[in-house]
């Protein structure tokens, strides 16, 4: 490569199409939008949670309300039970003052337990409340979770095409500029790799790979002329001698 000599015409292309290339690499990491990802996911996973927690909160609520009816059915058994036991002491029939009194005594014994059960229903019905409250907060939060993440999903998509713009308009660029760099270069310049196929020394360091020109290779460096190319001995990206 050492032999190689651009004319000042190409020298310029090749270093704008170097800088092109570092512009065109920040914008192609940029397009990953690392960091909105990373909030999406973390969005995502607040949301699951949240959602978990309205579905146990919903069964907590079904639990309490099953509960109350349940309580309300023993209820309304004793209701009735006491309705016949009435209804046998008024009617007083071959029964003794001994059995009229168990009779009242049963009936008290009836209505007190009706009053604890209706108690417990009480208790469950508020419980069910309190879980159906605890619940739509959740739900409302959860919502809200959801809606920063369509916000954030929008802004991605939209800054995603944005930077797809800047890319093909770079990758644009450097399509003319490849056009005034003679041909015999294209086939590395287009070439992938770990490194930027072209670069310019940067304080005797390589620009691609960043390794420090060797002594051998620094002297040819400062022996050349601007539009002069070596190879770096590092990592092998084309090294371009400026003015
Ligand atoms: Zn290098």
């Amino acid at each position: 490569m050492a032999d190689t000599q651009l004319t000042d015409d190409q020298t310029d292309a090749l270093r704008e199409w170097i800088e092109a290339g570092s512009r065109l690499r920040t914008l192609t990491h940029e397009a990953k939008q690392v960091e909105r990802l990373e909030a999406l996911r973390a969005l995502a996973s607040q949301h699951g949670e949240l959602q978990a927690e309205v579905s146990r909160l919903a069964g907590v609520q079904a639990e309490h309300e099953a509960a109350a009816q349940d309580a309300e059915k023993r209820a309304d058994d004793l209701r009735e039970h006491v309705h016949r036991t009435e209804t046998r002491l008024n009617d007083g029939t071959g029964l003794t003052s001994r059995d009229l009194m168990g009779l009242q005594d049963e009936i008290a014994g009836l209505r007190a337990r009706i009053d604890e059960i209706e108690g417990e229903q009480v208790e469950q019905l508020e419980a069910a409340e309190t879980a159906a409250a605890q619940k739509d907060e959740t739900a409302g939060r959860a919502e809200e979770v959801a809606g920063r993440g369509r916000t954030l999903q929008a802004e991605r998509a939209s800054e995603g095409q944005r930077l797809a713009e800047d890319i093909a308009k770079v990758d644009g660029t450097r399509a003319a500029l490849l056009e005034r760099i003679p041909a015999s270069l294209h086939g590395r310049l287009r070439g992938g790799g770990e490194y930027p196929p072209a670069a310019v020394v940067t304080s005797g360091s390589c620009g691609a790979c960043g390794a420090q020109l060797s002594g051998m290779l620094a002297d040819i460096y400062r022996n050349l002329g601007p539009g002069g190319l070596l190879e770096c001995d590092g990592c092998g990206t084309l090294l371009l001698k400026l003015a």
